[in-house]
C-alpha cells in the first residue's frame, strides 16, 4: 500500500500531473458534475469570474492571492454540490499593452506612427499571443480549478459585441456623452489617463512668488519688449500671487481674490497685464480662492487647472490651451512656443526676475499628479473626450448595497465605497491610443452629425451620405472589464445557457485598491445594462507586503524572492496558497514570510507522513466505521474532536475567515491526530493481540474526512493522498469530486463525545505533566520511569488505558500504579490535574547525588552571572549608557534571578527528599 506514496513529498512530482490530469478529466467544467450526478441540473449554482490579469502582466503574488482564495471558494462550493462555474479569462489591458509593444519596437528604432494604425495592431495581436500563452500557464501553476473552456479575452469577439452593445445602449440613453472638458494628460503616452490612473507623487519643489503689473493713471502698457528687462518700466501697482507651475502663466486669463479679501477688494474689476504675452486680463472677485494662501491673489489658467477651469466657467473666461500633445508650448505660448514645459519653466523664471517681476521663491512641498503607467507628470488640459454620466449609475449602485442586494466585505470598505460614490464625477471613457475598443461612433462629413450603432454603418443615420468616419479614439480598459460578470456569460443575448444559469455571479473577489476602479463600475454598469447587481457579495482582500511591511513591488531588491513562480518551485503551489490563506484578514494587508512557507511546505510532508504511517499499518480487513463499532477512549476522543472541527471549519467559512480556518484543520491534522491520536495508535497497532480493525477504521476516516477540509487550502498534497486510499473510504475518482464534510450524527452521541473530550484532555495534561518534568530533570528520553498516580473517580478509565499512559509518558508498566487515593511519597515531584495527583518519585527520575552535583554548579554559575549583573547596574553604566541599554540589562537580570529561585528549590526539594 505504501509503495503508492513515495518516502517524502515531493510537490514537483504531483502538482502539474494532478492538474493536467483534472482538467483532462472535465473536473473544473460544471457539465461535469451534472455528468457524474454530483448534482441536479435545476439544483444550485455557484459562480465567480476571475479577475482578468493584464494579458503583458508577468504572474505576482496579487494574482497568487486572488487565484488562492477564489480557487478555495470555488472548491467549496464544488463540494458542496453547487454546479460551480469559476470563469477564467485576461484583460487586453489598452495602456499598459500599448506602452510594452512600444517599448520592444522602439528597440528596432521603430515607432507605431512609423507602421500606422493598422500594421501596429496587428504586431500587438502577434504579441498578445506570446504573452497570453505566459500569463495562462502561469496562472495554472496556481492550481485554479476554473473552466478553460469558457476562457474569455476582453478584445475577443463575443465580448467586443458586448462592449458595442453597451456603449450603443448607453450612448442612445444619454449616458454617454462627448463634451469640452479639463481631463489628466499624459504627454508621453499622449492620451487622457482617469483620477485614478493618476498617482499623486510627493515632491520637494517651489513656490514662486510673481506679480503682474496693473493699468492705472500712470500707466496702461508696456513701452519696451519683453526680455529688456524694461518691459514694465513705469508701471506703479502690481498684484502679488504665488504659483507652482511658472509656465502655465501663458495660459491665464484672469487673476482671482477673495471677494472679502479686505487687501485687494479695491482692485476687483481693474486690468491686470500678463507678462510676455501683454494680455489683458481682468481681476476677478471668487468664493473659491483661499485668502490664506500666499497673498490671497490666484492666477487662473482654466485650460490646465481643475480648480481654475471651474471659476472660468462661473466668470465666463476664456480657455487657451498652450501646449501640444506632448506638452511642448504652443503658439500661444508666445517666445516660449516650441520649448519643452520644463524648459519654458525655468526660462519664464528667469525672464520674471529679469523684469523685476519675480517677488521670491520658497521651498515647497506638494504632491504632483503623475501617470500610473509611465510616471511622467500628468497635464490637466482641456480636451474633447467622451464621458460617462456617473451620476444615476452610481445613486443605483449605492442602493444595490444599502438594499442588501450586494454586500461588501469588509465593513470598512462599504464606507470607502458610499464616500466615493456619493462624490463621483464624469467618468472620462476616451483614450487617444490604439489597443482596444475603437469608439463605435460615426461623424458624417456632410450634415456633422454623429451615427452611433453596434454594426460598422454604411452611411450617415441622419442624412444618409456615405462620407463618415469613425472616431480614432479607444476606449477606458475599465469600461470592457466593467462588463466582465456578464460579458463573459454571454451577454447581450440574455437567453444564453451561461447567461440564464450562472447570472448574477456569486462573488466579486478582488484587492481592496481597485474597488472604484473596477468593483464601482463593474456595479454601476451591471445594474443598468441588465437590472440586476452583478453579485451578491464583494470580497476585498488586502495587499501583499512582505515580512517587514512593505508592499511587494517590482522595484524591490529581492523582488525574486517574492515572485510566486520561485516561490512554487522551492515550496510548492499548495505552500503558497496555504500561507497566503492563512495569513490574511478580509481588507487588511497580508505579509509573506518565507518562514511561514517553510512552515507550510513541513505541513504537506507531515500529513504524507501520517498518511505513509497509517497505509503502511493498516494490515487486510474491514476499514469502515459504523455506529456498532466498539470505541476505544482515544478513538471516541478523535471523532469527537473532529466532529467539532468541521463545525468550525463551516462556521468560519459562511463569515469569510478562511485564514482561521486553515489554521484549525493545521492544528487538528498536527497537533492532535498526528500527536496524540496516531501516537496513542502504536500501543494497539503494534500489539499483536489487539484487535486493530476499528482502530485502522477510525485512523482511515479521520484522514480522509481532513483531506477533504484541507482540499481547498492544499488541493495537490489532499488529492495525492487521497488516491492512495484503500477504495472503501473514498467515493468516487477524485478528491475534489467529493463530498463536503458534514458531522457524523450516526457516529455522535453528545454526552458520550463530551465525556471523551473530557477525559482524553485529562490524560493529555498528564502526560504533558511527565514530560515537563522529565525534561527539567534530564531523565533520558527511553528511559521508563516510575509513576503513582491518585485519580479518585477517574482512575478506573485511566487504568484502562494505561498501555496509552506508559506509552505517551514513557512511564514503566509495572512501576505504574493508578488507584483512587494513594499515601502521597516524600520523594516526588508532583503533577496536579483537576482531581488527579501524579506523584514521580525522585530516586528513580536521576541519581540523587548526582543531579545534586550538577545543580550546585548550575545554581554558581547563575550567581555569578548576577553578581556580575548587580554590579553593572550600581556602577556607572546604569548613568551613562541609553535607557534602552539599561532596561536590557535589568530585565536580563530579573530572568536570572527566578532562574536562581527556581534551582534553589529544586536542590531543596532534593535534600529533603534525602533526610526524609
Ligand atoms: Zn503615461
Ligand atoms: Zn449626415
Amino acid at each position: 500500500m505504501t509503495d503508492k506514496l513515495s518516502k517524502t513529498y515531493n510537490p514537483q512530482e504531483h502538482e502539474e500531473r494532478i492538474y493536467q490530469w483534472c482538467e483532462e478529466q472535465g473536473y473544473f467544467r460544471p457539465e461535469k458534475q451534472v455528468e457524474l450526478g454530483l448534482v441536479a441540473e435545476d439544483g444550485p449554482r455557484w459562480c465567480i469570474t476571475m479577475p482578468p490579469p493584464n494579458v503583458t502582466g508577468a504572474l505576482h503574488l496579487g494574482h497568487a492571492m486572488v487565484a488562492a482564495l477564489e480557487d478555495l471558494m470555488t472548491r467549496y462550493y464544488r463540494m458542496r454540490g453547487f454546479e460551480t462555474l469559476f470563469l477564467p479569462g485576461s484583460d487586453h489591458a489598452g495602456i499598459a499593452t500599448q506602452n510594452v509593444v512600444e517599448r520592444e519596437l522602439a528597440k528596432e528604432g521603430v515607432t507605431r506612427h512609423d507602421l500606422g494604425r493598422e500594421k501596429f495592431i496587428a504586431k500587438v495581436w502577434e504579441w498578445k499571443d506570446v504573452y497570453h500563452r505566459r500569463i495562462t500557464d502561469q496562472t495554472k501553476r496556481l492550481g485554479v480549478s476554473c473552466d478553460w473552456m469558457r476562457e474569455r479575452f476582453t478584445l475577443d469577439e463575443g465580448l467586443s459585441h458586448a462592449v458595442r452593445s453597451a456603449f450603443t445602449r448607453l450612448y442612445k440613453k444619454g449616458l454617454i456623452y462627448r463634451g469640452t472638458y479639463l481631463v489628466n494628460w499624459c504627454p508621453r503616452c499622449e492620451s487622457a489617463i482617469s483620477d485614478l490612473e493618476v498617482i499623486p507623487d510627493e515632491r520637494a519643489s517651489h513656490l514662486w512668488h510673481i506679480r503682474y503689473p496693473i493699468i492705472n493713471d500712470d500707466w496702461n502698457e508696456p513701452q519696451e519688449e519683453w526680455g529688456s528687462g524694461k518691459w514694465a518700466s513705469g508701471a506703479t501697482e502690481f498684484i502679488e500671487m504665488a504659483t507652482t507651475r511658472p509656465e502655465t502663466i501663458l495660459g491665464d486669463t484672469a487673476v482671482a481674490v477673495n471677494p472679502g479679501d479686505p487687501r485687494w477688494q479695491r482692485l476687483v474689476g481693474q486690468i491686470a497685464i500678463l507678462p510676455a504675452l501683454n494680455r489683458h486680463i481682468p481681476i476677478i472677485a471668487d468664493e473659491a480662492v483661499d485668502p490664506e494662501f500666499g497673498s490671497g491673489a490666484v492666477k487662473v489658467t482654466p485650460a490646465h487647472d481643475p480648480n481654475d477651469n471651474e471659476i472660468g466657467l462661473r466668470h465666463g473666461l476664456e480657455a487657451p490651451n498652450i501646449m501640444t500633445d506632448t506638452a511642448q508650448m504652443n503658439k500661444l505660448a508666445g517666445p516660449y512656443a516650441g520649448q519643452d514645459r520644463f524648459e519654458c519653466r525655468e526660462n519664464i523664471v528667469a525672464d520674471f526676475e529679469k523684469e523685476g517681476l519675480l517677488v521670491k521663491i520658497e521651498s515647497y512641498v506638494h504632491a504632483v499628479g503623475t501617470c500610473e503607467r509611465c510616471h511622467t507628470d500628468i497635464e490637466p488640459r482641456i480636451s474633447t473626450q467622451w464621458f460617462v454620466n456617473a451620476k444615476p449609475l452610481a445613486e443605483a449602485a449605492m442602493e444595490a448595497v444599502r438594499d442588501g442586494s450586494t454586500t461588501i466585505i469588509p465593513e470598512r470598505e462599504e464606507r470607502r465605497f458610499f464616500h466615493w460614490m456619493e462624490n463621483i464625477r464624469p467618468w472620462c471613457i476616451s483614450r487617444q491610443l490604439w489597443w482596444g475598443h475603437r469608439i463605435p461612433v460615426w461623424y458624417c462629413d456632410d450634415c456633422g452629425e454623429q451615427t452611433c450603432e453596434i454594426d460598422d454603418p454604411a452611411a450617415c443615420t441622419h442624412c444618409g451620405s456615405a462620407n463618415i468616419h469613425q472616431d480614432e479614439d479607444v476606449l477606458d480598459t475599465w469600461f470592457s472589464s466593467g462588463l466582465w460578470p456578464f460579458s463573459t456569460l454571454g451577454w447581450p443575448d440574455t437567453e444564453s445557457p451561461d447567461y440564464k444559469r450562472f447570472y448574477p455571479t456569486d462573488v466579486r473577489e478582488t484587492a481592496y485598491e481597485i474597488l472604484f476602479f473596477w468593483v464601482a463600475r463593474e456595479m454601476m454598469l451591471g445594474i443598468e445594462l441588465t437590472g440586476q447587481t452583478p453579485y451578491a457579495t464583494v470580497y476585498l482582500h488586502g495587499l501583499v507586503r512582505n515580512e517587514e511591511g512593505k508592499k511587494v513591488s517590482k522595484s524591490m531588491e529581492d523582488i525574486e524572492e517574492y515572485d510566486p513562480l520561485n516561490i512554487i518551485e522551492k515550496y510548492g503551489s499548495d505552500a503558497l496558497r496555504y500561507t497566503q490563506l492563512t495569513s490574511s484578514t478580509p481588507g487588511l494587508d497580508m505579509s509573506l514570510d518565507p518562514r511561514r512557507l517553510e512552515g507550510a511546505r513541513n505541513f504537506t510532508n507531515k500529513i504524507w507522513q501520517a498518511a505513509r504511517f497509517v497505509l503502511s499499518n493498516l494490515g487486510d480487513g474491514p476499514a469502515t466505521l459504523s455506529p456498532a463499532s466498539r470505541l476505544l477512549l482515544p478513538d471516541r476522543w478523535i471523532l469527537s474532536r473532529l466532529n467539532s472541527l468541521i463545525q468550525s471549519v463551516e462556521r468560519l467559512f459562511e463569515s469569510y475567515q478562511y485564514g482561521e480556518a486553515g489554521r484549525q484543520i493545521h492544528d487538528f491534522l498536527w497537533g492532535e491526530y498526528c500527536d496524540w491520536y496516531i501516537e496513542a495508535s502504536k500501543v494497539r497497532l503494534y500489539d499483536e493481540t489487539a484487535e486493530k480493525s476499528v482502530l485502522r477504521a477510525v485512523l482511515l476516516h479521520v484522514l480522509e474526512t481532513s483531506l477533504r477540509l484541507l482540499h481547498p487550502f492544499m488541493p495537490f498534497v489532499t488529492e495525492a493522498i487521497w488516491q492512495a486510499l484503500p477504495d472503501e473510504v473514498r467515493k468516487g475518482e477524485s478528491l475534489m469530486m467529493a463530498q463536503w464534510p458534514e458531522p457524523d450524527a450516526a457516529l455522535l452521541d453528545g454526552a458520550a463525545f463530551a465525556k471523551a473530550e473530557e477525559q482524553m484532555g485529562l490524560m493529555m495534561e498528564l502526560v504533558r505533566g511527565i514530560r515537563n518534568r522529565r525534561a527539567e530533570y534530564n531523565v533520558t528520553p527511553g528511559k521508563r520511569i516510575t509513576a503513582l498516580i491518585a485519580a479518585g473517580d477517574e482512575s478506573g478509565w485511566l487504568d484502562e488505558q494505561r498501555a496509552v499512559l506508559c506509552s505517551l509518558a514513557k512511564l514503566d508498566s509495572k512501576q505504574l500504579t493508578i488507584q483512587p487515593a494513594i499515601q502521597p511519597p516524600d520523594q516526588a515531584a508532583v503533577i496536579v490535574v483537576g482531581e488527579a495527583v501524579c506523584y514521580l518519585p525522585l530516586a528513580a527520575l536521576v541519581d540523587l547525588d548526582a543531579e545534586r552535583e550538577r545543580l550546585s554548579k548550575v545554581l554558581d554559575e547563575i550567581k555569578g552571572r548576577v553578581a556580575r549583573s548587580e554590579g553593572l547596574l550600581a556602577g556607572e553604566f546604569a548613568q551613562k549608557a541609553p535607557e534602552h541599554v539599561v532596561q536590557r540589562e535589568r530585565d536580563k537580570l530579573a530572568g536570572l534571578q527566578a532562574e536562581r529561585a527556581k534551582l534553589v528549590e529544586r536542590l531543596a526539594a532534593l535534600e529533603q527528599s534525602d533526610t526524609a
